[in-house]
């Protein structure tokens, strides 16, 4: 199928029309990049630095690029200049980091707590300790240049989808009980991050804001 098709159908079954589509395009061409463009997708999602710097030098730039890979401090320099989104922030080394860069720029960079909700080990993410720890922090206050919109998380790759709807559910009531808590002047919680290709209607039924699709829109990655 194509691109085309692939977006038709996959709008089709949407459960929250609002959510939003980040078009996750690491790996495929700049051709496969602009042909989603020209369909209207504004917001794409890349997981490495260099990539993304290639790809955003190439490409018009009222495109929104979301990090949603690991991210490295040493590396935030490099994206800090036209990055809309970090979706995988996990301390408040790579948060410290974030904002100074975004001070250099002179911006505000909108960052996602990434949360640990899977049964496996390779996942990065705060666990509900690591959060609470992080929100009550002293020196998370003074973080003027990040604003934190809201919460990501990644579900076990499995088939078991109760296994799934449960690591969403449970990503939804973090975000609910955080929501509640007296937070910092940087904090405005709206996003949730949740849902890929193989669980995004899950995800929405859970409460996503916000799903990362690759395969589904550009098809299987070919990784050289
Ligand atoms: C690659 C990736 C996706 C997209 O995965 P698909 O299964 O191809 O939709 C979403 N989120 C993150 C963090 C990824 O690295």
């Amino acid at each position: 199928m194509s691109i085309k098709e692939n977006l038709l159908s996959l709008k089709n079954t949407f459960v929250n029309p609002h959510c939003l589509l980040v078009a996750v395009s690491k790996t495929h061409s700049i051709d496969a990049i602009k042909q989603a463009y020209d369909l209207g997708v504004r917001d794409f999602g890349e997981n490495k630095v260099q990539e993304v710097e290639e790809k955003q030098a190439q490409l018009p730039k009222d495109i929104r690029w979301h990090f949603i890979g690991h991210l490295q401090t040493n590396k935030v320099k490099s994206i800090a200049p036209f990055i809309y989104l970090i979706h995988g922030v996990d301390s408040l080394k790579l948060l410290t980091e974030i904002n100074k860069q975004a001070i250099k720029c002179g911006k505000v960079i909108n960052c996602l707590l990434q949360i640990y909700i899977a049964k496996e080990e390779s996942k990065f993410g705060l666990d509900i300790n690591e959060l609470d720890e992080l929100v009550q922090s002293e020196a998370i206050k003074s973080l003027t240049n990040v604003k934190i919109v809201g919460l990501m998380g990644m579900a076990t790759f499995t088939d078991n989808e109760n296994m799934v709807r449960e690591e969403f559910k449970n990503l939804k009531s973090i975000f609910e009980r955080l929501k509640t808590k007296e937070l910092p002047a940087n904090f405005d919680l709206k996003e949730i991050s949740m849902g890929m290709s193989g669980d995004y209607i899950l995800a929405q039924e859970e409460g996503s804001t916000m799903i990362r699709i690759g395969t589904a829109i550009f098809g299987e990655r070919e990784y050289k």
